[in-house]
């Protein structure tokens, strides 16, 4: 993306800003006092929306108690499965296809459970060594419960310069001893985006069924999972999509392999229409939502449904094009002014927009861990990822592009001014 000469006065940000489509979205969350918040790849900021349809379903419990199953205005017995649907479109799914429930890593053990069936020669598991661990000791975890020994059958594509993956070499460790490969989207430390679509594609060829973990591109990146015949993802509510802490997570499962089995089946996955017979031989319904375990935590997923609100009425299309206009005017930021033997940042991230989700990773040569410190002293919420990353995250929903600016700047001032000096090198529990 090209920017014009003057793009390093504080007046091109705001000019930006001016002819934001998205602009009047800020409003719509809290945006934490003083801060500048660049840590929405992390934690989604709370909006009024997400607000309001939380305090619904309280007032709903305090007035209609078990009534609310049935009787609350979005009736919490479909819950999971209309908040699926509402969600579908962000990330191109069939309705049926796509269910809250879980969490990232529990919905993780419930598809591999299901999708890696070892047979004869096809007994590994491809993966990669940049995932985020969580993942990988899900797939270890899986492993071991079907007698593999995660040594041998758990096979991780490297990483030449332990930042990005090379897509040939992915589908070069594609061997007919491979029964299913797990991803994720988008790598979280440097943020490159994987081509979906293509790895499908050649998995397929293969006959290797592919799943990915989108928890770092859904609300950031447009998909189109029924599309490109993905076999399953999963993907945290409470990232790009605003849905709060710790929030449920979604489970997509093309609707080809419906009729296989769950593997950790419980009552809300039996058939929807026969569930309360409550018989005790096990027949799931016919959608993602047969994966689903337990009755869904209504408190915790009802932030969710306002949160999607916005992210509907947006549109991703809108959303993905204002995430890579504020990426690059970063990107481009960083690289005229940083880049430099003098101020000796490195942009981690790839340069073509293509290649990457919705943050920009600096590194600097020497001082990383405390100039992002500096930072967070300064009022900007960025996030610190070992072993020397600073992820920035500019959100389409509700940052600016003047914050980009007075970001980089203050990145500027700090290593002007040596600010870094004054903080310690150790580490805390939360970055
Ligand atoms: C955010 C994230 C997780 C978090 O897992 P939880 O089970 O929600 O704690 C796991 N994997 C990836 C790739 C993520 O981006």
């Amino acid at each position: 993306m090209k920017f014009a000469k003057n793009k390093t006065n504080r007046q091109f940000a705001t000019d930006l800003d001016k002819n934001d489509r998205l602009k009047n979205l800020r409003h719509r969350f809290y945006i934490p006092e003083n801060k500048i918040y660049f840590d929405g790849n992390s934690l989604g900021l709370l909006s009024k929306d997400a607000e309001q349809s939380l305090n619904r379903v309280l007032d709903e419990w305090k007035n209609q108690a078990i009534g609310g199953w049935l009787n609350a205005q979005r009736p919490w017995f479909y819950f999971a499965e209309q908040i699926g649907e509402m969600a579908a479109k962000i990330v191109g799914a069939k309705p049926e296809e796509l269910i809250l429930t879980g969490t990232t890593t529990v919905n993780i053990h419930a598809l591999i459970s299901t999708f890696y069936q070892p047979k004869g020669k096809k007994t590994k598991i491809l993966a990669d060594e940049l995932n985020f661990p969580s993942d990988i000791y899900a797939l270890q975890g899986q492993l071991k419960i079907k007698g593999f020994d995660p040594n041998k059958h758990l096979v991780l594509v490297p990483s030449d310069d332990g930042n990005l993956l090379d897509e040939q070499k992915i589908v070069e460790m594609m061997t007919d001893e491979v029964a299913v490969v797990f991803l994720p989207s988008v790598l979280y430390r440097s943020g490159q985006l994987l081509d979906m679509e293509y790895l499908t594609n050649e998995a397929h060829k293969r006959d290797i069924v592919i799943g990915f973990d989108c928890s770092h591109s859904a609300g950031a990146v447009p998909h189109h999972f029924s599309d490109w015949g993905v076999d399953f993802a999963l993907f945290c509510s409470y990232k790009y999509l605003n849905g709060g802490p710790g929030c449920a997570a979604f489970l997509y499962i093309n609707k080809k392999h419906f009729d296989k089995e769950p593997q950790l089946p419980g009552w809300f996955g039996y058939k929807k229409e026969k569930q309360f017979d409550l018989l005790i031989d096990f027949d799931h319904e016919k959608s993602a939502g047969g994966w689903q375990i337990s009755s869904p935590g209504i408190l915790g997923t009802s932030p969710i449904e306002g949160a999607l609100n916005i992210t509907l009425e947006a549109g991703i299309e809108n959303i993905r094009k204002k995430s890579v206009h504020l990426t690059s005017y970063l990107i481009c930021l960083i690289e005229d002014l940083l880049e430099n033997d003098h101020y000796q940042f490195k942009i981690m991230t790839p340069r073509n927009p293509e290649q990457r989700s919705g943050h920009v990773a600096i590194s600097h040569a020497s001082e990383t861990y405390r100039i992002n410190e500096a930072l967070k002293a300064r009022g900007v919420v960025p996030d610190f990822r070992p072993p020397d990353i600073i992820r920035l995250a500019p959100i389409a929903l509700y940052n600016t592009f003047d914050e980009v600016w007075q970001v980089v700047h203050h990145l500027k001032e700090i290593v002007d001014q040596q600010e870094y000096l004054n903080f310690s090198t150790d580490k805390r529990a939360i970055t």
